[in-house]
């Protein structure tokens, strides 16, 4: 179906990039920290969406940054809202102070 709603393109790099993961590869998982159901992805996604390397992943998920979820009988998922939240902050405070 072609529903192509023409909002206002104020859409940042990072949301398309998760548009397209979302298209790809997502699953409807319940978050039990934003309590409803979200878009979640799998580590492979998350890595190929971050760019970070899954040992890196797993520390973002257990200092709570990302909500994370584990099906039962299925794969790891991580949260795209808190992914997508933390990808924002990053970068935003990248841009706004250089002194890394
Ligand atoms: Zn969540």
């Amino acid at each position: 179906m072609f529903t192509t709603a023409r909002k206002r393109t104020q859409i940042t790099i990072e949301t398309s990039r998760v548009l397209i993961v979302r298209r790809m590869r997502s699953s409807r998982t319940w978050c039990p920290e934003c309590a409803r159901e979200v878009d979640a992805v799998g580590l492979d996604e998350a890595t190929s969406l971050t760019g970070m390397t899954q040992p890196a992943l797993r520390e973002c998920v257990e200092a709570g940054k990302w909500h994370f979820s584990e099906p039962s009988g299925g794969a790891p998922m991580i949260c795209l809202d808190s992914l997508m939240k933390s990808m924002y902050a990053h970068s935003k405070s990248r841009m706004s102070k250089g002194d890394e």
